[in-house]
């Protein structure tokens, strides 16, 4: 079968760029491209999309089409599906790759159903051997990797972030070949008002941050002074996540605490949870404050690279092979000394 690729991309809330989500993709597109020997095509979709035009210049594509305008500004489905809709019929690829972002994993899978085609989401790499395509993703939690492959064209496939090297290039003077859509009524009944977002330092779930900072129970336990010091966890913890950028992950025990209403650690939700029942966090490095480390916590942390942990029990489950690193040590002491450490390093740095 001769296959042809179309890589979609839309601009972010700003209008002013693109999601980091967006390079990734390409480059997993550019590579599936180059090893079919398929052309690839670039569609566009924001209020104005000749900044991304310029921006994935010099990324390789055939050609790069666009649908802009004030209608296509915010993430709405109608819009969003039509938009990409009129890429693909002036396009006809056999396959389409997008970013898994919230806008795109809500508007194309209707694509497969408007194009007869198939979608496949939260897709974490595709690859082509002598011409047949197979693409991976996650299954019961990540426990198992399944692997697609489908006949049915088009193909539509999300792509998970985090998963491929970003493509990066010099920006150039983009061209683009500019696709009409003209949107009926009922595709413009939904008024998109804005984003209503908890306060930016309530924002703990930071998928792109470079450190993964997993608190436990310990923060809230009776410490060697008999006492409980919830509030003195709490302003160590947000200080460290503030002057780090780290993003905040926590155990079973803890979160559940802080779901029981009771006083502890006001901004750690059950989104938080790292673990079995919890999430799987892709972090470059992670670092385990207070919390024993048992294994339904550690199988989340599968896609930690470089783990550290901090713990008054020198046997406990992280000193079993499960970090590269533990302190034995109190953390309320540890994350005080670095905190100091890192304002004094901020400030010389202004
Ligand atoms: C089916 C199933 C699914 C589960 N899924 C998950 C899951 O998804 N995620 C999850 O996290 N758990 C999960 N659990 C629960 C898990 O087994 C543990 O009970 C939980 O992770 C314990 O949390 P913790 O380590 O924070 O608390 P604790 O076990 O109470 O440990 C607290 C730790 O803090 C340390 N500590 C106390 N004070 C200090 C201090 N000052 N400095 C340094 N260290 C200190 C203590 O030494 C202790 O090791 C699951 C269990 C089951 C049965």
């Amino acid at each position: 079968m001769t296959e042809s690729i179309l890589y979609l991309a839309h601009t972010d809330e700003s209008g002013t760029a693109l999601p980091k989500a967006v390079f990734e993709t390409l480059g997993g597109a550019l590579e599936l491209a180059k090893q079919l020997g398929a052309p690839l095509d670039i569609g566009l979709i924001g209020e104005n999309v000749q900044f991304a035009a310029d921006l994935l210049a010099n990324a390789g594509a055939r050609r790069v089409l666009g649908v802009a305008g004030a209608d296509f500004a915010k993430p709405r489905f109608a819009s969003d599906a039509a938009a990409a809709e009129a890429v693909c019929r002036a396009t006809s690829p056999s396959l389409i790759l997008a970013p898994g972002t919230s806008r795109f994993s809500r508007a194309l899978p209707s694509l497969a159903q408007r194009l007869h085609g198939q979608v496949d989401t939260h897709i974490t790499s595709v690859e082509a051997q002598e011409g047949k395509i197979s693409a991976t993703r996650w299954f019961y939690r990540q426990r198992l990797e399944g692997v697609l492959e489908r006949d049915v064209r088009p193909w539509i496939l999300l792509l998970d972030s985090g998963c491929h090297e970003p493509w990066s290039g010099a920006p150039g003077c983009g061209q683009w070949g500019k696709v009409a859509v003209a949107l009926p009524p009922e595709a413009m009944r939904t008024t998109v008002m804005g984003i209503r977002a908890p306060k930016t330092d309530a924002q703990t779930i930071r998928p792109d941050s470079g450190l993964l900072f997993v608190a436990g129970a310990g923060w809230t336990k009776k410490q060697p002074d008999g006492k409980a010091h919830p509030e003195k966890a709490e302003s160590l913890i947000l200080d460290f996540l503030h002057a780090s950028g780290a993003s905040l992950g926590g155990s079973k025990s803890l979160v559940d605490q802080s779901g029981e209403n009771q006083a502890v650690l006001g901004f750690m939700t059950h989104m938080n949870q790292v673990g079995q029942t919890g999430y799987t966090p892709r972090h470059p490095k992670g670092l385990s404050t207070c919390c024993h480390g048992e294994e339904p916590h550690v199988v989340g942390w599968r896609f930690i690279n470089e783990r550290r942990a901090i713990n008054l029990d020198p046997n406990c489950g992280w000193a079993r092979g499960k970090a590269d690193v533990l302190y034995v040590a109190d953390a309320f002491q540890v994350m005080e000394k670095v905190n100091t450490l890192l304002a004094t390093s901020v400030a010389a740095s202004k």
